[in-house]
C-alpha cells in the first residue's frame, strides 16, 4: 500500500474494520483433476518451508531498505532463487528481481508480486528482530521500518517459490516471479515500482497470462482472506493547487487580490465535485485538502497560498474526469476573486487495483480450498497500491491476507503504516498457501481448458 511520505500518519487504510462488511463468498466446485494430482505434494513442500519463511521474514524486517535501496533484499532473493533453478534477472527498476521457471508440462505464464521496500517509520513493536535501521530518504535521515508487511511479501514468495520448484516436472505452466521494489513511492514523485519494471520488460517473454498478489492486512485476523471482483484499492494521486493573489495590509483588502479567500473557496468548490458532478452510484470518490499554507502575519494579506492534498477513486474515467474538474474549478473560483490558480498532479500517481471479474470468479474456489483459512468477500479500501499496474496489462486478482492474531478485534488493530503495526507470523503461511494454490489451480484449469 502506498500513501505519500508527507501523509504518512495518519494512514487511514480502509483495510480496518475490513471484516465488518465481508460476505461469505459461494460455495467452492471440486477442483480439475489435474491441479488435486498436486495437492499432497504442495501441502507437503509448503509446510516444509514454513520455518525459513518465518525466519526470512525476519531477518528482513531486521533489515528494512526503503525504496529503491533494496540492494540487500533483492540479493537474498536473487541468491535463494538461483539455488532453486529459476532464471534470474536482477537490477529491473534498480533493485526488482524478475524470475521465471519453466514447469514440466505445457501451460500458461503465471506471474506473481511481492513489494520489497519499507518505510521511513522508526519501529516500536517489541520484538528480538525489531529494526534500527537507518537511511537517508529525500535528504534526510530516517528510521527504517517494516510498517506494511512487504518484508512478509518477500519471504512468503521465496517460499512460494520453493514449493513450486519443488514440483517443476509436473507444473503445466510457467511461474513468473515478480519482486518488486518501491511501492510505497519515491521522494520528489520519481516513478519507480510496478510501472517502472513493466518499462523495463518485466513483462517481455514470456508474456503472463494473469498476475496474482496478496497483501498483508492488520484489519482482518490471520486465516481470512479478503477479496472481491472489480476495484480492491484506490487511485491514489497527490495534488497541490497554487494560488496567486496580490498582497495588500489586512486592513486594505480592497487594494489586493486575498489568495487565503480564495483558496478557501476552491477547497469548498473541490467538494461539491465528488457530491455533484459524478454519479455516486457508480463509484465512490474521496478528496482531502491536508496542507493549506500562506502569510506569514496576522495583518498581511500575501501574494501566494498554496495546498496539497490527495484524490482516490476506483474508476479511470471518473479519476480523469474528477482530475480536469479540479483544474477547471480552481481557475475559475480563482478568476471569480482577481486572482489565478493552477492545480498539479504529480506523476507518480496509482491507478485503482482492478481485480478481473472472470479471474476473480474463476479463482474464488481456490481461495476456498486453502487449508484452515477463510475466504471473504470485502469491501474496496481506499489505501492504493501500485499492482494495479500489472493487473493493466494481464487479468489480476489482489487478495488481503490478514495478518491480526486470532482472537484480537482486527478492526482495533494497529494499522499497516504504524510504528506499532504487529504481524501475526502464522499469516505467512496463509500466504504462501494462497499464492501457490491459486497458481497450481489456474495452470491446471488454463491446461485442461485446451
Ligand atoms: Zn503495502
Ligand atoms: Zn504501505
Amino acid at each position: 500500500m502506498s500513501l505519500r511520505p508527507n501523509a504518512l500518519l495518519p494512514v487511514v487504510l480502509a483495510m480496518c474494520a475490513m471484516s465488518a462488511g465481508a460476505q461469505s463468498p459461494a460455495p467452492a466446485p471440486a477442483a480439475p483433476a489435474a491441479a488435486q494430482a498436486l495437492y499432497p505434494l504442495m501441502a507437503e513442500r509448503s509446510k516444509a518451508v514454513e520455518k525459513k519463511v518465518i525466519a526470512w521474514r525476519r531477518d528482513i524486517h531486521e533489515h528494512p531498505e526503503l525504496g529503491n535501496q533494496e540492494k540487500r533484499t533483492a540479493a537474498l532473493v536473487a541468491a535463494h532463487l538461483k539455488s532453486l533453478g529459476y532464471e534470474v534477472r536482477e537490477g529491473v527498476a534498480v533493485t526488482g528481481v524478475v524470475a521465471t521457471l519453466k514447469g514440466g508440462k505445457p501451460g500458461p505464464v503465471v506471474a506473481l508480486r511481492a513489494d520489497m521496500d519499507a518505510l521511513p517509520v522508526k519501529e516500536q513493536v517489541d520484538v528480538p528482530f525489531a529494526s534500527k535501521a537507518r537511511a537517508t530518504w529525500a535528504g534526510k535521515e530516517v528510521d527504517v521500518m517494516h510498517a506494511c508487511g512487504h518484508d512478509g511479501h518477500v519471504a512468503i514468495l521465496m517460499g512460494v517459490a520453493e514449493v513450486l520448484a519443488s514440483m517443476k516436472d509436473q507444473l503445466p505452466g510457467t511461474v513468473k516471479l515478480m519482486f518488486q521494489p518501491a511501492e510505497e513511492k519515491l521522494p520528489n514523485s520519481e516513478i519507480g515500482g510496478a510501472r517502472r519494471m513493466l518499462a523495463e520488460g518485466a513483462f517481455d517473454s514470456p508474456k503472463p497470462d494473469v498476475v496474482f498478489g496478496l497483501h498483508l492486512a492488520s484489519g482482518l485476523n490471520t486465516g481470512e482472506i479478503g477479496y472481491k471482483a472489480g476495484p480492491i484499492t484506490a487511485s491514489s494521486d497527490a495534488f497541490k493547487v497554487s494560488v496567486k493573489g496580490r498582497q495588500t495590509h489586512g486592513s486594505m483588502p480592497w487594494s489586493g487580490v486575498d489568495p487565503i479567500v480564495i483558496g478557501s473557496q476552491i477547497v469548498m468548490g473541490f467538494q461539491t465535485i465528488a457530491s455533484r458532478q459524478v454519479n455516486v452510484t457508480k463509484e465512490p470518490s474521496v478528496l482531502s485538502v491536508g496542507t493549506f499554507q500562506a502569510g506569514t502575519r496576522y495583518n498581511i494579506i500575501p501574494d501566494n497560498a498554496e495546498m496539497t492534498g490527495t484524490l482516490r477513486t476506483y474508476d479511470e474515467g471518473m479519476r480523469e474526469f474528477i482530475m480536469k474538474r479540479m483544474g477547471e474549478t480552481a481557475e475559475h473560483i480563482a478568476q471569480s476573486g482577481g486572482g489565478s490558480a493552477h492545480v498539479h498532479f504529480e506523476a507518480d500517481g496509482y491507478a485503482p487495483t482492478i481485480n478481473d471479474a472472470k479471474l476473480t470468479d474463476q479463482m474464488s474456489p481456490s481461495l476456498q480450498r486453502i487449508p484452515g483459512a477463510k475466504s471473504m468477500i470485502i469491501p474496496k479500501g481506499t489505501g492504493g497500491e501500485d499492482f494495479s499496474f500489472f493487473a493493466q496489462k494481464a487479468p489480476g486478482l489482489f487478495v488481503m491476507v490478514g495478518s491480526t492474531p486470532p482472537g484480537q478485534d482486527a478492526s482495533k488493530a494497529e494499522p499497516n503504516h504504524s510504528p506499532r503495526f504487529f504481524m501475526d507470523e502464522a499469516s505467512l503461511a496463509v500466504g504462501v498457501r494462497t499464492l501457490t494454490q491459486l497458481s497450481v489451480d489456474y495452470m491446471a484449469m488454463a491446461s485442461a481448458a485446451k
